[in-house]
C-alpha cells in the first residue's frame, strides 16, 4: 500500500490556505462537513459552465451531457461502495433524507402496531427522530442497544432485543459523537437471522473506511456527500434492488412516473421512483468527483493516515492536565473523532480560546443527546480529523488547550 502524500493533499483544498484571527487555519470539524478538494470544485465549475440543463427528459446535447454526468455519477459511487447495480443508488439531499425516506417509503407500509425498531444509544438525531415519527403514527415501539462506559455497544442482551416483532434495526457504521466504531457485520448479521431488515447510518463510515455494503450485511445504507469532499445538499441511499421495488414512493411529482392519469399514475422504475423533481444535479456531479478524488488516492492510504494522526491526538490531548476524552480506549474501535471535556471549562468557551488561534472545532451535543446524556454531560469539544490533517494540526490543537488551561486553571 501507498502512503498518502499530505502535502500534496493539503494543497488540492484551497480553503486550507486561509486565514483565521492571523493564524493559518487549522480545520478539525470534517466530522460536521468536509473541506472540498480542487477537482471537486472545477467539477462543479465545469458543470455550471458547460453542462447545464434539466436531466432525463431533454432530447438536446446539454441535456444530454447533463443526463451523462448524473447518471454516471450514480455509477461512481454505486461502484464505490459495493453495489453491483447502479439502480440501487437512489440520490437524496443526504442521509437525513435517505433514512427519512425509508422511515415513509418503507416504514409506512410495513411497520405496525406493537412492531418494534430497535436502534443504539449511540445514533445522531437523524436516525432517532424519523423512527419516532413513524413510532407515533404506527404505534410501533423504539428499544435502544445501550453503550457502556467507553461508549461501545453492549451485545450481551441482543438476542433479548431482537424479537419476532423487531422489523427493523437501524444503526451508525461511526459514532459522530465518541468516534465508536460499531461492529456492524455482528449486529446486521444477527438481526437479519432474527428477520429484521438492517439499515446502517454510513454518514460518517464512508467518509473513514472502504464500505461494501454487501459485506457490512446492510439492507439500506446512507450517507452524506458533503462529509466526504462532495458538496451539501447531496448524498443516497442504497437498498437492495427488490427492496426498492417492493416499496411505494415517498415524494410524487415530476421524473418519478411512468404515466399520469386523472385518477392514478404508474411509476417510473428504481431509482427514478423515488427522485420525483428536478434533482440536485451538480450536487450529484460534485459527488462523483470526490468518490473518484478519493478513489484515486486509495481509501486504505487514507484510513492509514487519518490513523496516525488520531494516535499523535490522543496521545496528545492524554498529556494535557484536566482533559477528558470520551470514547473507546483501543484505536481499533475508533474512528477519527474524538470528543473531550476540560474541567470546568465549557465546551463553548474551549471552542471559541481555540477558534482566537485559528484552530476550528464544535462544541456541543453533536446531534447525539442520548449520548450526552448517557455521560451525564450537556457537551463536549469535539476535534476530527481527516486525509488533511497533519501531526502539526494536532500540535497547535493541544498548544490552544494549554492556553484554555492557564485561563481556567
Ligand atoms: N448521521 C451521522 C452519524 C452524522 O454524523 C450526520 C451528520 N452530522 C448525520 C447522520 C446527518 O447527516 P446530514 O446532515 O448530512 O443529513
Amino acid at each position: 500500500m501507498h502512503r498518502l502524500d499530505v502535502g500534496r493533499v493539503r494543497a488540492e483544498f484551497p480553503t486550507l490556505a486561509e486565514t483565521v484571527n492571523g493564524r493559518p487555519l487549522v480545520y478539525l470539524d470534517s466530522a460536521a462537513t468536509s473541506q472540498k478538494p480542487q477537482p471537486v470544485l472545477d467539477a462543479l465549475d465545469a458543470y455550471w459552465v458547460h453542462d447545464n440543463a434539466n436531466v432525463h427528459r431533454g432530447i438536446h446535447e446539454l441535456s444530454r451531457r447533463a443526463t451523462e454526468a448524473y447518471e454516471g455519477a450514480r455509477l461512481e459511487l454505486a461502484r464505490w461502495i459495493g453495489a453491483s447495480d447502479a439502480a440501487e443508488v437512489v440520490f437524496t439531499t443526504g442521509t437525513t433524507g435517505a433514512i427519512n425516506l425509508v422511515a415513509h417509503a418503507w416504514g409506512l407500509d410495513n411497520v405496525r402496531e406493537g412492531d418494534e425498531i430497535l436502534l443504539t444509544v449511540l445514533e445522531h438525531h437523524s436516525n432517532i427522530v424519523p423512527w419516532q415519527l413513524l413510532a407515533r403514527r404506527t404505534g410501533a415501539r423504539l428499544r435502544y442497544i445501550e453503550i457502556d462506559d467507553q461508549g461501545r455497544l453492549i451485545l450481551d442482551g441482543l438476542d433479548h432485543l431482537l424479537t419476532e416483532r423487531t422489523r427493523l434495526v437501524a444503526l451508525g457504521q461511526v459514532s459522530n459523537a465518541l468516534g465508536t466504531v460499531n461492529p456492524v457485520k455482528e449486529v446486521a448479521a444477527r438481526a437479519r437471522a432474527a428477520g429484521a431488515l438492517v439499515l446502517v447510518d454510513g454518514a460518517q463510515g464512508a467518509v473513514h473506511s472502504r464500505v461494501d455494503v454487501h459485506e457490512l450485511g446492510a439492507d439500506f445504507y446512507a450517507l452524506s456527500g458533503h462529509k466526504m469532499c462532495g458538496p451539501t445538499g447531496i448524498g443516497a441511499l442504497w437498498a437492495r434492488r427488490e427492496l426498492l421495488d417492493s416499496m411505494s414512493p415517498w415524494q410524487g411529482g415530476g421524473e418519478m412516473i411512468h404515466t399520469v392519469e386523472r385518477d392514478m399514475s404508474s411509476w417510473a422504475p428504481v431509482p427514478h421512483k423515488f427522485e420525483a423533481g428536478t434533482p440536485n444535479i451538480a450536487g450529484a456531479v460534485g459527488l462523483g468527483a470526490a468518490v473518484e478524488y478519493l478513489s484515486a488516492l486509495g481509501m486504505d492510504a487514507i484510513v492509514e493516515h487519518e490513523r496516525d494522526v488520531l494516535r499523535y491526538a490522543l496521545e496528545g490531548l492524554a498529556a494535557v492536565t484536566g482533559v477528558r476524552v470520551y470514547g473507546p480506549e483501543s484505536l481499533d474501535e475508533r474512528s477519527a473523532v474524538v470528543s473531550f471535556t476540560m474541567g470546568d471549562a465549557h465546551p463553548h468557551d474551549i471552542s471559541t480560546i481555540l477558534d482566537s488561534q485559528g484552530v476550528a472545532i464544535r462544541a456541543g451535543h453533536h446531534c447525539a443527546q442520548l449520548v450526552m446524556k448517557h455521560f451525564g454531560i450537556s457537551a463536549t469539544a469535539r476535534a476530527s480529523f481527516y486525509l488533511y490533517n497533519t501531526r502539526a494540526d494536532v500540535d497547535r490543537l493541544v498548544e490552544g488547550l494549554e492556553a484554555v488551561r492557564t485561563i481556567f486553571g
